[in-house]
Parts: structure tokens; C-alpha cells; sequence
């Protein structure tokens, strides 16, 4: 089973990073909702949830961090990203300004992040693609080519990609880990 005390191979750290709104809290919540065991720790001002992965024979606990709103206020600090092997760097579709910001992002991470980190882009927000989307497609994949990261078009709304969006860093960080 899934329980939070099963043994696993690797335990390891992931961020969800990305302007106010951009729809963070809803992609880990889709993520991990039903199956997996939610950890909440409010006190220090960050919320984490887990799940574990199987991949090949190994099983992995993937603990993914989201920001209590603090994104809002610049107050992002270096403990967000310490230990961290992996991100999710999202913006919203459906508003320019948050695709214009992972400049900013982008940035952040490599002052605090591990050099190696394996980094997805996510434009979340697909499903409202046909009326209000002000970022291509193709702006993102491009951003992730120079970046080189991966990147997916998302709707925690719909379900459409999430899943993908944490297994394509999932894999890659055990990729990485063995
Ligand atoms: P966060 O601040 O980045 O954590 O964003 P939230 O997860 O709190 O979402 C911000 C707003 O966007 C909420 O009103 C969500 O209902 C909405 N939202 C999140 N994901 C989606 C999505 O995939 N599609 C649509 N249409 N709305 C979304
Ligand atoms: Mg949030």
C-alpha cells in the first residue's frame, strides 16, 4: 500500500514555486489527493504533502513542498529550497505577467537551489486555453529549451497533466539519484 510508514528506497524533496495564483496549491492538492498521506506544518509557514512513487522496484516518497502565500510577498527564504532535488515552476496561461516573472523565478532558484535540480515548467490553467490564454504554447516551450527544463501545459482544475507534470520530475530526479 501507500501508507506514510512504508519503507521506501529514497525519500527526497521537491518545490512548488511560481507567482500568487498560478494555481500551485490545487496541482499538489490534485496530486496527492485520496491516496496519499498529507503532512501540514503551519507553524513554520510552509505546507508539505507526500506521496509515494514506484518506479521500477524502487519505492520512492516524493515530499513536495507548497508556499503558505508567502510568494505574494516576496518572502520566499533559502530554507524553501534547501535539500530540494526538484521544482515545478509554475505560471498561469491566462496572465502574461506570471510567464514574464520566471525570469525572476528562475533566478531565485539558481541563487538557492542545487545546481543539479531537475526543474519542470508547468503552464497551468489549459482548460481556459480557448478564451483567456495570453501565453502560446509555444513561448513556453521555448523558455524551456533555453532553460533546458521540461515542460507541460497543465489544468489541476481538469486533472489534465498533473499527474505527469510530478512523474516527469519524479523519474528524472531518481534518474539522477541512481
Ligand atoms: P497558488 O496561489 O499558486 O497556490 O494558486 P491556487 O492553487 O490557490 O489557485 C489560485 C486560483 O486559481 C484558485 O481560484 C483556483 O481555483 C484557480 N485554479 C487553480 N488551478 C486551476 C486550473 O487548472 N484551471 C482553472 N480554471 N483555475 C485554476
Ligand atoms: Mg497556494
Amino acid at each position: 500500500g501507500d501508507s506514510f510508514d512504508e519503507e521506501c528506497d529514497y525519500l527526497f524533496k521537491a518545490v512548488l514555486i511560481g507567482d500568487s495564483a498560478v494555481g500551485k496549491s490545487n496541482l499538489l492538492s490534485r496530486f496527492s489527493r485520496d491516496q496519499f498521506q498529507l503532512d501540514s506544518k503551519p507553524t513554520i509557514g510552509v505546507e508539505f504533502a507526500y506521496r509515494n512513487i514506484r518506479v521500477g522496484d524502487k519505492l520512492i516518497k516524493a515530499q513536495i513542498w507548497d508556499t503558505a502565500g508567502q510568494e505574494r510577498f516576496r518572502a520566499i527564504t533559502s530554507s524553501y529550497y534547501r535539500g530540494a532535488l526538484g521544482a515545478l515552476l509554475v505560471y498561469d496561461i491566462t496572465r502574461r505577467a506570471t510567464f514574464e516573472n520566471l525570469r525572476k523565478w528562475l533566478q531565485e532558484l539558481r541563487e538557492y537551489g542545487s545546481s543539479d535540480m531537475v526543474i519542470v515548467l508547468v503552464g497551468n490553467k489549459s482548460d481556459l486555453a480557448n478564451s483567456a490564454r495570453e501565453v502560446n504554447i509555444e513561448d513556453g516551450q521555448s523558455l524551456a529549451q533555453l532553460e533546458g527544463l521540461s515542460f507541460l501545459e497543465t489544468s489541476a482544475m481538469e486533472n489534465l497533466n498533473v499527474e505527469e507534470a510530478f512523474l516527469s520530475m519524479i523519474t528524472k530526479i531518481h534518474e539522477i539519484m541512481s
